[in-house]
């Protein structure tokens, strides 16, 4: 998870950088932060971040007092690495390149291994995020900024898609030069999208961030690809030595990302309709017929609509989402069951009523929220539950920055989808088959499917692998 955004030679970059960690604010709420510079010499870089939402951690006068024509941004969502803000990013130092700041999306898989090691050489950790080795090993490389992040990036593992900010000391000369470096790992495992704005660049991990900010989409970035911004010179596109099989995240696709971005260069929204389009063909083919098609709200719509759209069952809300839940809510001491799901997800009675339903969501997880889910329909008059599931079975953990639990507590681990069915209280429970996906998307490049497989591109080394995003 997380989002990452840049820009660079556009006028009130800092600002454009909050709107874009706006619109990406789904990929993490747990805090977010945002570096600018306005090239001048000798000042340093400017900076805030903080914990909560972007538009609670952002004042008018602070996104004012970030001044300059490039900025990064970030927004965490952190799992094990922990809510402390010292784990906010953007990672800002001054090194002996000058000042660096980087923004990552993704996790390292060998973070941990290549911090010990650092450690006993007597290097010092601020954080507990993975990304800060990056900044320890640019440092002690040598060469020019691009050099040495060539140099870190070919020694970590993982996925990173990544914003570096850099003012880099210009060899043999007091001045100094801005850089900013848009990278995405020779697996390309998370999105990033290059836009233009202006006379000036744009990026984003999601294309649904240059909507807001009225930047065009040039391009996702290939696998491997670096793109290098300098003060006095043109974009430059190189790529990292290391060759390996592309595996983007399949995942992306189904859950993760805005179904108003593209992704990969495809629409999620056109992904998540067909993937309803190939549960509901596989309904099709064994007669099965239901009153109506509803989905669990937000991610689970997109494929009910599909589904609808190829059963010709009626699409209808039968769950209304409260939008407004913040990070803390207050829960009355007198218990009121379900409490967590319910005050998220309230059941449209008026449509359920004596109805045979089919329940359209992206995934099963832990199998709780199905269940509670499943309890408030079938209390608010549903006759029969169908779930439908537009993914194959999750059944093994994300290492590369997706927040799965661990295997004992994924469902579809240690648990047979009839056993799922009944522990979810559904009448019947269906997924789609990796096949089925494959050949009803069209995939025809090889996909990081490893959270339905097991099959995973990069060998998790290290027990921190997730600790960051
Ligand atoms: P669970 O109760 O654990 O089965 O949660 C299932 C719900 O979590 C589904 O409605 C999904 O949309 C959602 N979901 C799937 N993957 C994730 C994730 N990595 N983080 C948060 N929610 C998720």
């Amino acid at each position: 998870m997380c989002g990452i955004f840049s820009a660079w030679k556009v006028p009130e970059a800092a600002h454009l950088t909050y709107l874009g960690l706006f619109a990406l604010q789904h990929r993490g709420q747990e805090g977010a932060g945002i570096i600018s510079t306005n090239f001048q010499a000798g000042e340093k870089f400017l900076g805030h971040r903080g914990q909560g939402l972007v538009s609670n951690i952002f004042s008018k006068p602070q996104i004012e007092s970030l001044r300059g024509m490039a900025a990064i941004g970030h927004n965490r969502y952190s799992t094990a690495g922990g809510s402390h803000a010292k784990n906010l990013q953007p990672l800002w130092v001054e090194s002996s390149l000058s000042e660096v700041a980087v923004a990552h999306n993704g996790n390292l898989t060998n973070a941990s291994i290549i911090r010990r090691k650092l450690e006993a050489e007597g290097s010092v950790f601020q954080t507990n995020v993975d990304t800060e080795v990056i900044m320890h090993l640019m440092a002690r490389a040598k060469g020019t900024a691009a050099e040495r992040l060539e140099s870190a990036l070919a020694e970590v593992e993982g996925a990173f898609s990544l914003v570096v900010l850099v003012r880099e000391q210009i060899s043999g000369s007091a001045k100094t030069e801005t850089k900013l470096f848009v990278v995405k790992d020779p697996h390309g495992l998370r999105p990033l999208v290059l836009g233009k704005l202006g006379d000036g660049y744009v990026a984003a991990s999601e294309t649904c961030a240059f909507d807001l900010v009225g930047a065009t989409l040039e391009r996702e970035l290939k696998p491997g690809e670096v793109l290098e911004f300098s003060e006095n010179a043109e974009m430059k596109s190189w790529f990292l030595k290391k060759k390996v099989t592309p595996a983007p995240c399949v995942f992306e696709w189904i859950y993760f990302s805005r179904p108003d971005s593209h992704v990969f260069d495809e629409s999620v929204y056109e992904m998540r309709k067909k993937m309803g389009g190939i549960l509901a063909a596989r309904d099709k083919e064994e007669g099965f017929t239901a009153d109506m098609v509803i989905g669990v709200p937000d991610s689970g719509i997109p494929a009910a609509i599909g589904y609808s759209q190829a059963s010709g069952m009626p699409f209808e809300m039968g769950l209304i989402r409260n939008h407004y839940i913040g990070r803390t809510f207050i829960e009355p001491h007198q218990s009121i069951r379900d409490f967590s799901v319910k005050i998220k997800q309230n059941p449209l009675r008026d449509n359920l009523k004596g109805k045979r339903i089919v329940v359209v969501d992206d995934s099963i997880v832990r199998g709780t929220t199905s269940k509670k889910i499943n309890q408030f329909l079938r209390e608010a008059g549903a006759k029969e539950i169908h779930m439908r599931i537009s993914a194959p079975p999750t059944i093994s953990p994300c290492y590369y920055g997706i927040d799965t639990p661990k295997e004992s507590e994924l469902i579809a681990a240690n648990k047979s989808v009839s056993e799922i069915r009944d522990f979810v209280v559904a009448d019947s429970v269906k997924y789609i088959s990796i096949a089925d996906l494959y050949a009803g998307l069209k995939i025809d490049r090889p996909m990081c499917d490893a959270c339905f497989t097991k099959k995973y591109p990069i060998e998790p080394k290290d027990a921190l692998a997730r600790s960051s995003c």
